[in-house]
């Protein structure tokens, strides 16, 4: 789960990161007020949407006075911000948070993610931090410092001084940064982060090492013992169709192509859309029904997938071990029974009780299209979405 830069200052905060003072607001009326309240000569208004790039992308402002603060937030607000993050559909801004301006010296990156060979923890950072961190990387991927933290010990002080010598910090700055280092590594492990990112750590003219930007990702699979975490969850920004499957128990992944798909596993999923693009496709999405599914979830994962106005056929594509065929089908059957169908559909169904399966799709008398090989299921999906044809004509191609 994802968290807004407001909410990661806030948690880091209570680990001892400094970060400079600021507020939140819902409206232009309320950032001005912000901004009086923090006091100052310069403030930065910034668009609080879970991606990177805000910077490049007009989500980030600094303004002189408060005239200024008004401008830049409603400017802001009610707009989609596209980023070079956040994919061409944008996150759209619902709030906006003021920020004391500092007096940059020297921008740093930090960052703290979960290195799966070593299975720990790993500091990454950079001397060169800021909004073209991506081209450094590219670029200069020596320059990058890695550091992997024993569990056993944690991030000591000495393993955090051996990363600012290498940053390059003047000694006045070394335990500031120290402090925003370890900080960080302790919220990260106290609260199940996967990702937790500075960018930039910065040194400022008054001599302090601070956060100015701040991202933190959290593992959803252990937000059951992080209410305080789950609270902070924010629907706004997710995708409406991930959210809503969520919630009714199922995986879905939101893509960008026409063609919905319907599966059990996340192997078999990415299987079945190397297939569609095999064949000259595009995937709409993907959902993952799980083992075990009931003709009711089958029905529920339908009407989810059918609901996405780009989809434009479905391809239902199961390989049953845990699952039984006759289930999916009825499944199936339901779904295009409780409401009118102007989507064209294929099935595939694979293993334990197959032939039972077919039988109910067949004896249903309903326009669906079967198939017994993976590769040929795609290639009706795609044909059939090419071709545009509409259900009744469907079986008659089957
Ligand atoms: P993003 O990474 O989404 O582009 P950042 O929060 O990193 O957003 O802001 C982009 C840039 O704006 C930073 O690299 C920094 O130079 C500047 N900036 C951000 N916050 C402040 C601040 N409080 N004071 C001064 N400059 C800031
Ligand atoms: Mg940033």
């Amino acid at each position: 789960m994802d968290i807004h830069e407001y909410q990661a200052k806030d948690l880091l905060r209570d680990f001892g990161v400094k970060v400079p003072s600021g507020g939140l607001a819902y409206s232009p009326e309320q950032a001005t007020y912000r901004a009086h309240e923090i006091g100052g000569d310069k403030w930065v208004v910034k668009a609080q949407v879970h991606t990177g790039g805000r910077g490049k992308a007009g989500g980030v402002k600094v303004c002189g006075n408060e005239h200024e603060v008004f401008d830049a937030a409603d400017e802001m607000f009610g707009k989609k911000l596209v980023t070079h993050q956040s994919g061409p559909a944008g996150k759209i801004v619902y709030r906006v948070y003021i920020e004391s301006g500092v007096e940059i010296e020297r921008e740093l990156y930090l960052g703290f993610v979960l290195d799966r060979s070593s299975e720990r923890i790993m500091v990454v950072a950079s001397s060169s931090g800021g909004m073209e961190i991506e081209e450094i990387a590219q670029d200069q991927p020596d320059t990058i410092i890695r550091s992997v933290v024993d569990p056993a010990v944690g991030l000591t002080e000495f393993q955090a001084r051996e990363i600012v010598f290498k940053l390059g910090l003047d000694a006045s700055h070394v335990q500031g940064a120290v402090t925003t280092i370890r900080g960080c590594y302790r919220a990260f492990r106290d609260l199940d982060a996967t990702m937790v990112e500075i960018n930039p750590l910065v040194v400022t003219s008054d001599n302090s090492v601070m956060a100015l930007d701040a991202k933190m990702e959290f593992d959803d699979n252990a937000l059951f013992r992080r209410q305080q975490i789950m609270e902070l969850r924010d629907k706004s920004q997710e995708d409406l169709r991930e959210t809503k499957a969520a919630d009714q128990g199922l995986s879905y992944v939101g893509l960008d192509g026409n063609i919905g798909c319907i599966v059990n596993g996340a192997g078999l999923a990415m299987a079945t859309m190397d297939m569609i693009k095999l064949a000259g496709g595009e995937p709409a999405n993907f959902l993952d029904i799980g083992g075990g599914a009931s003709p009711e979830r089958v029905a529920k994962a339908f009407n989810l997938v059918r609901s996405d106005e780009n989809v434009s056929a479905i391809l239902v594509n199961i390989f049953a071990g845990i699952n039984r065929c006759d289930w999916v089908a009825e499944g199936v059957v339901q779904a295009l029974q409780s409401t009118a169908m102007d989507l064209p559909v294929i099935v595939r169904l694979a293993g334990t009780n197959v032939e039972k399966g077919m039988e109910i799709l067949e004896n249903s008398g309903l326009p669906i299209a079967t198939a017994t090989t993976l590769a040929e299921a795609a290639e009706k999906a795609v044909t059939i979405c090419k071709s545009g044809l509409t259900p009744p004509t469907i079986a008659a191609a089957s």
